[in-house]
């Protein structure tokens, strides 16, 4: 017996899974994750680093070369896909284009032998999940792209999946009717409470509608949170690269006080940084230190500030809900301020000096 079946929490486990394609591309590389039974779990990353290969892996469309899969504890090597009982959704979504909404939704239900009423019922029922009631008699082409899409997610839903996946599925769509779509299944999500393994490459989908998130570089994972967690305690300096924008200054290490460490900057000059990384706990470690934008203050550089630094501004940047100012910094480079929009009084002039102030744990030191 698997430790899965042992820990009903586990629906899915992926045990030093690996794929490899050919003889030369690793896509996937020694993979353990487990997808706990009704969470929202994201994998997110950059094109090509495995994200797809490893959700067909589960979906039985493609093998692994290493390793196990197993679902509620039981290996599923030998189960052909369409015995896996797995709802999937992928961005081409590939509704029948001869049949109505209507007779793409019952399909999966006829394959699976349900009576009539029972159909009728699930397909109105489904319909109405995505908002699309009554619109059963039209034909795909008849509907939009995003109506399309609603329809292949009610399509993965009608057979009652405990374990539903989707790759993508909001790529096609404009940013209005995506971000919209994002909420929806959501709320989807919540309200069914069965396991969803959603692929995306949008950190700000991943950060808007999972549970957890895995971000994957390579063909491995490189972290595994929840949204907050992921965004403000990155551990490496690709995931503080890859979720939100991200301020970079190098360094070498002067001191280790517990928990923080003072970082001399190329500049000359000294702050103080939450330590983080795994080889930084030693005075001479280089380190790479990553700021967010909406953490440094402006002008602020009051008492509260633990680091202060002189910089000049170079742009300033007008984008509405915020302010974007590219300041350039001695010794440390350019430095992006983001600046909330609350009042319409300031003004701020490209060429001016200013003192930018932030607190040690707003900057973190990772591995370089
Ligand atoms: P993602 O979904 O994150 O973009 P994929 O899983 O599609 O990544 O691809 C991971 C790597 O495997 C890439 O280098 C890709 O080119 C390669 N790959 C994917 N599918 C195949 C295939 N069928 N044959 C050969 N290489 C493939
Ligand atoms: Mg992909």
């Amino acid at each position: 017996m698997t430790e899965a079946a042992m820990d009903p929490d586990v629906h899915v486990r992926f045990e030093n899974v690996s794929k490899r394609y050919g003889t030369s591309v690793l896509a996937v590389r020694s993979l353990d994750l487990d997808v706990m039974r009704g969470e929202f779990l994201t994998l997110l990353g950059p094109s090509g680093s495995g994200k797809t290969t490893a959700l067909m892996m589960l979906a039985g469309f493609e093998e692994p070369t290493g390793g196990e899969i197993t679902v509620d504890g039981r290996r599923i090597d030998n189960v052909p896909p369409n015995r896996r009982g797995i709802g999937m959704v992928f961005q081409n979504y590939a509704l029948f284009p001869h049949m109505t909404v209507a007779e793409n939704l019952a399909f999966p239900l006829e394959v699976r032998h349900l009576g009539r009423a029972e159909i009728e019922q699930r397909v109105s029922t489904v319909l109405d999940m995505v908002r699309l009631p009554g619109l059963g008699g039209r034909r795909p082409d008849q509907l939009s792209g995003g109506q399309q899409q609603r329809v292949a997610v009610a399509r993965a839903l009608i057979f009652q999946p405990a374990l539903v996946l989707m790759d993508e599925p909001l790529g096609a769509l404009d940013k209005q009717l995506r971000e919209q779509m994002q909420y929806e299944i959501k709320d989807i999500h919540a309200r069914l409470g069965v396991t969803f393994v959603y692929v995306t490459h949008d950190q700000t989908e991943a950060l808007t509608m999972s549970d957890r998130i895995a971000v994957f570089d390579a063909g491995t994972i490189q972290q595994l949170s929840d949204p907050a967690t992921l965004y403000e305690r990155p551990q490496t300096r690709f995931v503080a690269g890859f979720i939100g924008e991200n301020n970079r200054l190098d360094g070498t290490v002067e001191a280790v006080e517990g928990q923080h460490v003072s970082v001399r900057l190329a500049s000359g000059s000294t702050v103080r940084a939450l330590a983080i990384g795994k080889d930084i706990s030693r005075p001479g470690a280089s380190v790479v230190l990553s700021l967010r934008p909406e953490r440094l203050m402006l002008a602020g550089a009051d008492a509260a500030a633990d680091n202060t630094h002189a910089a000049t501004v170079n742009q300033v940047v007008y984008v509405g809900d915020h302010i974007r100012v590219v300041c350039a910094a001695a010794g440390a480079g350019e430095l992006i301020v983001k600046i909330p929009n609350r009042s319409t009084g300031q003004t701020l002039a490209a060429g001016s000096s200013v003192m930018l102030g932030w607190q040690a744990d707003d900057c973190l030191a990772l591995d370089p």
